[in-house]
């Protein structure tokens, strides 16, 4: 049954006509199951909750992700991030604390990969113009001149008034990379605060699956073929309580002369990153984690990438290589079922990828 079908204001607008959709059913234990559709954070977010209290739940989780949208996004000229970016080699800029937080998560993120994720990032992405009509392939002298602003060291934070600058004029943040990871890991926090012990929250592919289905079995997550059209899996992943994100070289991407240029970016070389990597997905606890690991993992490669997961507690990981296979760390090596015959799953063998890799 439909419940009702509203449009989302400017994000109707901005989301190429993809208005908030509501649906109301009954799974097959007579418990209604709330699903909503509707576009933010620049993505198309579905929402899945069963319990009573889910149309509150889902309508408050749809305000945060409005907030936490208006406080990092760098496309809102009144955002912290904006702010920062606008005062970059000024001075200093006092933020929320959502936006401290994820600044700071991103920082970690940074040090830990040694700078292949980079929050300061901005300059290189702005060039290709992802996320905006018109994207372009930017001259080397563009990508010179973008790569001298690229340094996460340059990110000045200071604890005791919560404040952030970026040293130098015309350096530039976005937490593209995080940001919806700390915006599911929210609308969890939202959920279980009214009870909803079952739910699926999918923030543009950046999943977190809350409790069990209504059978008590797990959630079969679909991790998607990078080499098929969205929508086709390539494996089904059972969780529970766990965060699933994936990064891919198909979420944005532009094709000239038949090479795909693709959003993200090593910082290194200011070129979209191509070490043979087409997708990583992180398995974890908390979606900030996952969100941060997945774009370390894809940047790193699978030399230090894959072996960075497995080496970390709590965090397992699946990647994608271009040459169709398939590297599943350890830990949910059970829980992953490879259903496409065209990949093959691969045990990791250090010395087969050491002439590859390039970080
Ligand atoms: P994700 O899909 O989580 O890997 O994030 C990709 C987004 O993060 C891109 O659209 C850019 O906005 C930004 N980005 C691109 N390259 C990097 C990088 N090396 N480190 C951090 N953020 C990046
Ligand atoms: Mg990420």
């Amino acid at each position: 049954m439909i419940y009702y079908i509203v449009s989302a204001g400017i994000a109707f607008i901005l989301s190429a006509l993809i208005s908030m959709k509501v649906i109301s059913q009954k799974n097959n234990k007579n418990q209604e199951v709330l699903s909503m559709q509707t576009y933010i954070l620049g993505t198309v977010i579905q929402l899945r909750a069963t319990g009573k209290k889910s149309k509150v739940a889902i309508d408050k989780a749809i305000k945060r992700l409005y907030e936490i949208d208006d406080k990092m996004s760098v496309f809102k000229n009144n955002s912290d991030i904006s702010k920062i970016n606008k005062s970059a080699g000024i001075r200093p800029e006092k933020v929320s604390e959502d936006t401290y937080y994820v600044i700071k998560k991103a920082i970690q993120y940074a040090h830990l990969s040694q700078g292949a994720f980079e929050p300061t990032i901005r300059p290189l992405v702005k060039l290709y113009n992802f996320g905006n009509e018109g994207t372009r392939i930017p001259s080397k002298e563009e990508i010179n001149k973008a790569l001298k602003l690229v340094n996460y060291k340059d990110v000045i934070i200071n604890d005791e008034n919560k404040s952030i600058m970026l040293r130098n004029k015309d350096q530039s943040l976005d937490l593209g990379a995080i940001a919806k990871g700390y915006a599911a890991d929210e609308v969890k926090r939202i959920f279980e605060g009214y009870g909803i012990k079952s739910a699926i929250i999918d923030l543009g592919g950046n999943i977190y699956a809350l409790g069990k289905k209504a059978d008590n079995t797990s959630w079969n997550i679909g991790i998607q073929n990078p080499l098929g059209s969205t929508g086709q899996y390539l494996g089904v992943l059972g969780v529970s309580n766990k965060s699933v994100v994936t990064s891919g070289n198909y979420e944005r991407y532009f094709e000239e002369d038949g090479k795909r240029y693709h959003h993200i970016i090593n910082p290194k070389t200011g070129y979209p990153c191509e070490n043979g990597i087409i997708s990583t997905t992180i398995i974890s606890d908390y979606s900030i984690d996952g969100d941060g690991l997945t774009t370390c993992g894809y940047v790193m490669g699978l030399k230090y990438g894959f072996k960075l997961i497995e080496n970390t507690r709590g965090v397992d990981a699946i990647f994608i290589t271009s040459d169709r296979k398939v590297y599943v760390t350890s830990g949910i090596r059970d829980k992953f079922t490879l259903t496409n015959k065209e990949y093959l799953l691969q045990e990791y063998s250090l010395e087969e990828y050491y002439e590859k890799e390039v970080v």
